[in-house]
């Protein structure tokens, strides 16, 4: 399976702090981390590479494309969104992290605003698996817990999901549907809230378990995919063809 781990990368080289957190970049710790894993063959891609990385190409060969983004969201060009949105109705798996609720491929993708409420309060969050026998909660306890994060509440505005898998609840009193999956087209779409540059969280093993375990869940044979996206005019019906032959 080929996974590209997609990053902005514009608050690690401004800042000593985030920086000492993720010297290679978000991406290059997420890549890190699921190099590890048997049969997954990691690359990265940012936004200030050639059409930020993400040429045809790569998307063709990527089965599972990793985004995290936040204060240039407005810098990705509409072509390469649409090029995102095209590859996962096409059968591509996308993993949206944390502030990439606001990306263009994401919104594309949703049709709705993925508005939410937010506060940098630096307290721990507890996401509740409710749907313990997804194959993205697999090797997941009743919870996971992050010691500092910064809190998302409802409502977040997105469709509702054909799966959720985690709740998160907040210290301050919000919940947060964290971890959901729609389906689009031939493709599979999972948003997964944990992140935020200035907490190490990318490092923690039971996040970078379930993005592992959502890498194979979205995996797709898209070698199968037909038809996607056309309108064709069938001119003979299956029973018309049977009583021919
Ligand atoms: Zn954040």
């Amino acid at each position: 399976m080929t996974i590209t781990v997609w990053n902005e990368f514009r608050h690690e080289p401004a800042s000593d702090a985030i920086r000492s957190i993720y010297p290679n970049g978000i991406h290059g710790a997420i890549a890190e981390h699921l190099s590890k894993y048997d049969g997954f063959s990691v690359r990265t891609a940012t936004l200030d590479e050639p059409e930020h990385g993400l040429t045809q190409d790569v998307l063709d060969a990527t089965d599972v494309l990793i985004w995290w983004s936040h204060i240039a969201h407005g810098d990705v060009t509409d072509a390469v969104a649409e090029r995102v949105q095209t590859a996962v109705q096409q059968g591509m798996g996308l993993i949206v992290l944390h502030s990439s609720h606001f990306s263009k491929p994401f919104k594309r993708l949703m049709g709705t605003t993925c508005g939410l409420s937010w506060r940098e309060d630096d307290k721990h969050e507890r996401l509740w698996v409710v749907d313990p026998t997804h194959p993205i909660a697999a090797g997941i306890d009743r919870y996971i817990e992050v010691p500092e994060a910064e809190m998302y509440g409802e409502f977040f505005d997105v469709p509702t999901p054909d799966e959720l898998v985690f709740i998160s609840w907040f210290a301050g009193g919000e919940v947060f549907r964290s971890g959901m999956v729609w389906k689009r087209g031939y493709g599979k779409i999972f948003y997964f809230r944990p992140g935020h540059e200035t907490y190490p969280i990318y490092h923690q093993p039971q996040i970078v378990q379930v993005i592992a375990n959502a890498c194979r869940y979205l995996n797709n044979d898209r070698a199968t995919v037909t038809g996607i996206g056309s309108c064709p005019h069938q001119t003979e019906s299956p029973e018309s063809l049977r009583v021919r032959a």
